[in-house]
């Protein structure tokens, strides 16, 4: 390892993280995002990895509905076969972030300090790892073979969205676009799982989970109305009282658990290196899964969330007086829909659960889950072997990514949509992601540059 490369390509991250890229919706009552942010870490950039940025075409995509100017990013770094521009790798990244402010922080999220914690070199501050930490180690790793003067076979673009913590259009415009050109990409890689310790029963080592799918989302509003009136006279059944009755139903009706294909694969995976009768059980999966369900149902919210759909009630509104009757009473149920299930029958199962018809419901944004991409092949075995390049001996595995990301806009371009970022997180660090303290450990920000470049290399 070349030390003060590695102490500059740190000096960059921190650089990125100072600048305070914050997510905003752009329809609502809210606040705008303060667009002179994402103005100056544009211009940032170049100055940053003058290499990528004289080397590789960059176009400025995806507007915000009231503007003109694009802020998503697309390079391309051309190829030496010409036949490749059609098949290009993609990797991606977003560099909006999730709001912070300096409350609850130890360190301050947008002053990008280099810090001793816990006995490691760490960057502090929103966007260390989501999603600048990957953005910063993507181009650090174009950056490096640029200087090796190394050049892809295929074209590799790198798509750096500005909106993706808002569900936004960013990414949409670039895959128009892409699609468009006639393109479909090789391979596309995008944040998702990580190198991860201690998420599964009887696994005493790091894994790599490489997401091949992911959740579907939709949001559902459900909505009483009824006549105001007085509140000394109230009806037996108020619009608040239907809608409370509607919500414990639909939480006694869980959506049906079962293993869908990617996750077997992954407890087999994962169980072939746990030892005793649990690693048995979990290599014949196939055999056993009625029995297993019930258990891992048990295991808490994060392995039950592996096995169904789910629902979240996340909003209530009702009422505008404390002493008149409600005219209307309305939740907001954020549905994320397991693999191998749909839209229509998440809201159907809701609908039967409740047995309601005086409740409505309307689904707001649906987006079914993504297809599977496949653990084999060339596209793959690239990713793979070039993790194992830099970790040897890692355990890889699919797995179903629960949240959404951008990379499900790619999934109609192409059949090898990856959800993954190279750096190793404990459960601390994770918990830390969209929440207070998010931090990267160095040692973990540069073996993540190095995967990326290994995986370049191989393309
Ligand atoms: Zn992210």
């Amino acid at each position: 390892m070349d030390a003060p490369a590695d102490a500059r390509a740190v000096e960059r991250l921190r650089a990125l993280v100072r600048i305070p890229t914050i997510a905003r919706p752009t329809s609502g009552p809210g606040p705008r995002a303060d667009r002179s942010a994402f103005e100056q870490f544009i211009a940032a950039l170049p100055g940053l990895y003058p290499r990528v940025h004289a080397a590789l075409e960059r176009e400025r995509l995806g507007t915000d509905p009231e503007g003109t100017t694009g802020y998503t990013l697309l390079y391309r770094w051309a190829g030496s076969d010409p036949r490749g521009a059609r098949t290009p790798t993609v990797l991606m990244a977003h560099y909006d972030v999730v709001a912070a402010t300096d409350e609850g922080w130890r360190h301050p999220p947008f002053a990008g300090e280099l810090v001793e914690h816990e006995g490691e070199q760490v960057v502090w501050g929103r966007g260390a790892i989501d999603d600048k930490g990957a953005l910063a180690a993507v181009l650090e790793a174009v950056e490096r073979l640029l200087e090796a003067g190394v050049t892809p076979r295929h074209d590799v673009l790198l798509l750096f969205g500005h909106d993706e913590e808002v569900a936004g259009t960013g990414a949409r415009a670039v895959v128009a676009a892409l699609r468009e050109r006639g393109i479909r990409p090789a391979l596309v890689l995008d944040e998702g799982g990580a190198i991860v310790e201690g998420v599964f029963p009887g696994l005493h080592e790091p894994a790599a989970l490489v997401g091949v799918t992911e959740k579907g989302i939709t949001t559902l509003r459900l909505r009483v109305e009824q006549h105001g009136g007085h509140a000394a006279s109230p009806p037996p059944l108020t619009a608040t009282v239907r809608l409370a009755r509607a919500l414990l139903r639909l939480n006694r009706r869980p959506a049906r658990s079962r293993l869908d294909a990617t996750t077997r694969t992954m407890i087999r995976t994962l169980g072939s290196r746990v030892r005793g009768p649990l690693g048995l059980v979990f290599r014949r999966v196939d055999l056993v899964a009625p029995l297993l369900v019930p258990v891992l149902r048990r295991r808490g919210a994060e392995t039950a969330a592996l096995l169904r759909t789910t629902r979240a009630v996340t909003e209530l509104r009702a009422g505008h007086a404390a002493n008149a009757l409600p005219e209307s009473a309305e939740a907001t149920v954020n549905i994320r829909i397991a693999p191998g299930e749909s839209v229509a029958r998440a809201v159907d199962d809701v609908r039967r659960a409740i047995a309601d018809d005086a409740v409505q419901l309307t689904v707001l944004e649906p987006s079914e889950p993504a297809p599977v991409s496949p653990a084999h092949g060339p596209a793959w075995d690239d990713l793979t072997a070039a993790i194992d390049e830099i970790v040897p001996g890692l355990l890889v595995s699919p797995y179903v990514m629960m949240q959404a990301s951008d990379a499900r806009f790619l999934t109609p371009i192409s059949d090898h949509v990856y959800r993954f970022t190279p750096f190793r997180l404990s459960a601390a660090e994770r918990a830390c992601l969209h929440a207070i303290d998010e931090r990267i450990r160095v040692r973990s920000y540069l073996e993540g540059v190095r995967v990326y470049e290994a995986l370049l290399r191989r393309r």
